[in-house]
């Protein structure tokens, strides 16, 4: 078995990981830092997808002389998040995104720019426009030049590793970590971990997340002893689905005004509207929100695309048609560019015909419980980026995420540089062997790993109730035994984590809906959090936030 000794052992390559390794190299350069990701350093993960005009990251700036400022980015952080953001976390992204933004440009990311100074864009969730972007590739340019940076001081990366379960000492803390490398078993030795493995949007039918987002990373810290949080929330929006590319809808779609039918080719959005409720404002709305929320009227686009698929009157590919041939090509060429051309070079002119649009999950709101630098409580094991928890509630202002993982992406990196500094790595290989036969899973288990993407995407997406997720942990309870592959297990684990914290939450808020309580209770002002308990199942307690 191939054995790789480190001081900080960072899983995950994208925006959080290579901020974390870049911050904890500079912080101790004669550390050494690795990081472990699947696939190719540079081209895994959801930060490295290029995806509309609207792909930003939020910094209150005031470029655009609209008067933000620190305080408003807070509060539209709090507000849009339904009141279960914690606010400590929010109140340092607010404090610090600037400067770890001008850093990223000094580093050589270059925003786009009018007039001389970087443009910032309104995205949804915010009261003033604070997106800064580079065309459709923020995400993927602040890797490239975050890479580079570190790399530049001695970052060593292994790539085509995937991780699957954490390493500990007899006294609890975290130093080492095993996998694969390729297909064969790999183990690690180190100081400490830093997770930063994204979200888990693989785990369904419909997504928009690159391989490997399979959860592993939430599955690793609930088995080390951390705790998980908000885990019920996470974003599901309109993406389109034929052609091929899962490319994502966003506003200035809705604003043209689309036409959707179902296979039968009848229009269907009014059937869904209740009573008063105006079909065209409800496009409206769904303009200046992308992600499914119970927030604005504009649920309701989601509800009629996610019910007509579920009657088996969507399309072929799992959705519904959208058309906008009415507003002429000029009109997409100006006001939808990057959508216009992309769609176009796949296959599709939308100009003179219409497309097919699903419901794909995007990113999640929830996840493990950090402190203010990124400590999620087990010695030794630091989180941060979308893995993580806390920082986003109930729901999230649009360009939030990748603000994230450059703000807690440098708090964690150096937390663990410092924590391995004092704690030297310690050999947590020897004994591992046996974790490392049963990786890979069997046919049988393949089968699961399928039938459960169906029922998660069914069940536990856009609309839930008691019945669809007690059928899930129905499912997991069968499955969930030893001597299951990790692959499997992980799978199982968090669907089971979801699930729970989806049927405890009897109310609807956010992305959060429950058929069966659609209105949202103070009752439920409160976060669920999820941990292993002494009996090995997980336990549930809630708290108010802040
Ligand atoms: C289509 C799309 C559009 C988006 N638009 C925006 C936007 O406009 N603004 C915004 O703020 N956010 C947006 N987001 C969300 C944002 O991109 C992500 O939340 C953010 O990039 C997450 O960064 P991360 O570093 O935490 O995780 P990722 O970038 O997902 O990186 C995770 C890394 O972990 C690795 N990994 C995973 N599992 C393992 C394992 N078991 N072992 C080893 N390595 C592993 C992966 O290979 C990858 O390198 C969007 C997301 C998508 C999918």
């Amino acid at each position: 078995m191939k054995q790789i000794n480190c001081d900080v052992l960072i899983i995950g390559g994208g925006a959080a990981g290579s901020r974390a390794a870049y911050e904890a190299q500079k912080a101790n350069p004669e550390l050494e830092i690795l990081m472990a990701v699947t696939g190719k350093y540079g081209e895994s993960g959801s930060s490295n997808l290029v995806a509309s005009e609207a792909l930003g990251i939020n910094a209150p700036f005031n470029y655009m002389n609209d008067g933000d400022n620190p305080d408003i980015y807070y509060q539209d952080i709090i507000t849009t998040g339904g009141g279960l953001a914690d606010p400590k976390l929010c109140r340092i992204i607010a404090d610090e995104s600037c400067d770890r933004l001008r850093e990223l440009m000094d580093l050589g990311v270059d925003f786009e720019r009018r007039d001389g100074r970087p443009l910032q864009k309104l995205l949804s969730g915010c009261a003033k426009a604070r997106s800064l972007t580079c065309g459709g590739s923020t995400g993927l340019i602040m890797v490239k030049v975050l890479k580079k940076a570190a790399l530049g001081i001695g970052v060593k990366v292994s790539e085509q590793t995937r991780i699957m379960g954490l390493l500990s000492d007899g006294e609890g803390r975290i130093c080492g970590a095993y996998g694969l490398f390729g297909d064969e078993p790999v183990c690690f030795s180190c100081g400490a971990v830093v997770l930063a493995t994204g979200g888990a949007g693989r785990i369904f039918r419909k997504n928009v997340n690159p391989p490997a987002q399979e959860g592993d990373g939430w599955a690793m810290a609930y088995e080390a002893g951390a705790k998980l949080v908000n885990m019920e929330f996470f974003q599901i929006g309109p993406a389109v689905v034929k052609p091929e590319i899962d490319f994502i809808i966003h506003s200035h779609m809705w604003r043209l005004k689309p036409k959707l039918t179902n296979a039968l080719g009848r229009e269907f959005l009014a059937n869904y509207c209740p009573d008063g409720v105006d079909p065209a404002e409800v496009l409206d709305a769904k303009a200046m929100s992308y992600p499914f929320s119970v927030r604005t009227i504009a649920k309701y686009v989601d509800i009629a695309i996610f019910k007509e698929i579920m009657a088996e009157r969507g399309s072929e590919n799992d959705g519904i048609y959208f058309d906008v041939t009415h507003v002429g090509r000029e009109t997409l060429e100006e006001r939808a560019p990057i959508t216009y051309e992309t769609l176009k070079k796949a296959g599709a002119d939308l100009a003179k015909g219409k497309i097919e649009l699903g419901l794909v999950v995007q990113n999640f709101n929830g996840g493990i419980m950090i402190d203010e630098n990124g400590y999620t409580g087990v010695p030794g094991l630091f989180a941060a980026g979308e893995v993580t928890g806390g920082v986003h509630g109930s729901d999230r202002p649009g360009g939030n995420n990748l603000t994230d993982t450059q703000v807690f992406g440098y708090r964690a990196g150096l937390a663990a540089s410092n924590y391995a500094k004092k704690n030297s790595r310690r050999d947590s290989c020897s004994g591992s062997q046996e974790l490392q036969s049963k990786i890979l899973p069997n046919a049988k288990e393949l089968e699961l790993l399928k039938f459960s993407e169906d029922l998660y995407y069914r069940e536990m997406t856009i609309v839930r109730t008691a019945d669809g997720l007690r059928n899930v942990l129905g499912f997991v309870d069968k499955h969930l035994r030893e001597g299951i592959s990790p692959v499997l297990k992980n799978r199982l684990l968090v669907g089971k984590i979801l699930a729970l914290a989806m049927l405890t939450r009897e109310e609807s808020r956010g992305t959060h809906y429950r058929e069966d309580y659609p209105e949202s209770s103070r009752a439920w002002d409160q976060r669920i959090i999820i941990q292993k308990g002494p009996s090995g199942e997980p336990e549930l307690t809630t708290e108010k936030c802040g």
